[in-house]
């Protein structure tokens, strides 16, 4: 199998660290507001990647975060926190009981968003507020090795301090072109430092004036937004894993960063041996963002009768590496071709003519395997489906079964979809008209043909039969 792997930009064959076993971790989402659907195209790519792996024959562990504190506005930890502008945006009392309560609200609307877009939910999801213990631990090794200095507003990280950081940038110059833009904080040694750990100030009246955050040896605070990643993905997957996705936003300073405390507290590199980034949905010219708060939901797709599958089917017609530019008129095409989808679909589910039990068809499944193997080709994966779909020399029973099969990957919902059963009245009809066809009597055929078209339904001759549908 060949993935793009940012740290060496090229594909790359995967082989995992440990035989037969694939390590993920996912960069979860801020839960300070709903999922916009920017940021469901980077859970639909670790989906794909997740189910590619286990049709691959690998058994998957998959980990991912809730990043309920710690993370600001800003990468370059300044700014306010994103957790309690969903406070104050709701009107709450900035604590930290109403912050968790906020998080399982839209951690709640986060899952139902991954169950209708058919996303495996993670074995392991968990909220980063659960583990601020590690957080402390993994800081504390990173003092202990010197890697750590203090200022006014917290605990930071040299950058200096290790040689190849930024390596995921592909080379100093870059870094340094694009770090510009992070604001100069006078106290920091390095442009690039990055918080470990931040104070908590003493709060406004929103709090009650109260100091909010969580004890830890260097006082009242939150962990900087980086670490909760470095410390679930170690406690859960170990020191050393397979791969790490996110969006390509957090290609340069959160996954830099990452990179850089973990493998200083561990001395162990690579931390990840494949970092695997999706690229941006775009909406109107412009990044999708919450911040903006120009932004679609999933449910603004499904207020207006189009089904969340579309959203996945259409992500899925480009590689994950392209930048889309959403809208209206492209997502309904999908629906479009995703109903013509469940239509060609019903038609092998509710024939008649074919016995239920068909065999994968090997031709197919070969290249439908090559294409996702080929760094995830979703759009090249699909033109299999239709290819079959169109074969006249496959038997339906065998189709049936290699769609049904290649959908463990898509996730179009096929398995689940609600086949209208044919009556048995019209069955009949049909297998009369079978008959009569075969006896050469086409009077009777064509009458028989006309009343299952009378009830409703149409009969096709095919190659491999009669073919009932719904007018
Ligand atoms: P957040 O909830 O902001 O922490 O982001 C959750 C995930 O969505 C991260 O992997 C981001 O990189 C990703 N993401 C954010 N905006 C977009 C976008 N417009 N298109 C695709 N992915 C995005
Ligand atoms: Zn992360």
């Amino acid at each position: 199998m060949q993935l793009y792997n940012t740290l060496t930009r090229k594909k790359e064959e995967f082989v995992p660290i440990e035989e037969g076993r694939v390590r993920i971790y996912s960069c979860g989402p801020t839960v300070y507001d709903y999922a916009h659907i920017g940021n469901l195209r980077a859970f639909v790519f670790a989906d794909i990647l997740q189910k590619t792996l286990e049709y691959a024959g690998y058994k998957v562990k998959r980990v991912m975060n809730i990043t309920d504190i710690g993370h600001l506005s800003s990468d370059a930890d300044s700014g306010e926190d994103k957790m309690t502008k969903g406070l104050l945006r709701e009107r709450k009392e900035l604590t930290l009981k109403n912050m968790r309560g906020l998080a399982e609200f839209y951690t709640e609307k986060f899952k139902s968003d991954l169950r209708a877009l058919n996303i495996e939910i993670p074995e392991e999801l968990h909220f980063a507020s659960d583990f601020v213990k590690e957080d402390i631990e993994l800081v504390k090794k990173l003092e202990e090795k010197g890697y750590t200095y203090k200022t006014s507003d917290g605990i930071y990280f040299e950058t200096s301090k290790m040689p190849d950081y930024g390596i995921l940038w592909g080379g100093k110059t870059t870094r340094d072109k694009d770090h510009a833009r992070i604001t100069e904080n006078p106290e920091k040694k390095n442009p690039e430092d990055f918080a470990l750990w931040k104070f908590s100030a003493k709060g406004g009246s929103a709090s009650g004036g109260n100091v909010l955050g969580f004890e830890s040896p260097w006082g009242v605070g939150f962990p900087g937004w980086h670490i909760e990643c470095s410390a679930m993905s170690m406690k859960f997957l170990g020191e050393q894993f397979d791969i790490h996705t996110g969006g390509i936003d957090l290609m340069p300073t959160h996954h830099t960063n990452e990179i850089a405390q973990s493998e200083c507290a561990t001395s162990k590199k690579p931390f990840v041996k494949f970092w695997m980034h999706n690229e941006f949905v775009d909406f109107g010219g412009t990044k999708m963002a919450k911040s903006s708060g120009d932004f679609l939901k999933l449910g603004n797709i499904t207020e207006k009768g189009i089904s969340a599958v579309a959203y996945r089917f259409w992500l899925l017609m480009s590689s994950y590496r392209t930048k889309v530019n959403f809208n209206w008129e492209a997502l309904e095409g999908a629906e479009i071709a995703l109903k013509r989808l469940y239509g060609l679909y019903n038609e092998l589910a509710t024939s008649k003519t074919d016995s239920e039990l068909g065999a994968i068809s090997p031709k197919y499944q070969k290249k439908f395997k090559s294409y996702l193997e080929d760094d995830l080709d979703t759009p090249r994966a699909l033109t299999v489906l239709w290819d079959i779909l169109k074969d006249e020399n496959i038997s339906l029973a065998d189709k049936k079964t290699t769609v049904l099969d290649f959908d463990k990957v898509l996730g179009l919902g096929l398995e689940n979809l609600k086949i209208e059963a044919i009556p048995e009245e019209i069955l009949e009809l049909a297998e009369e008209r079978e008959q009569a066809r075969k006896d050469k009597d086409f009077k009777k055929s064509d009458d028989l043909r006309k009343k299952i078209n009378s009830l409703g339904y149409e009969i096709k001759d095919t190659d491999q039969g009669q073919k009932i549908s719904k007018i």
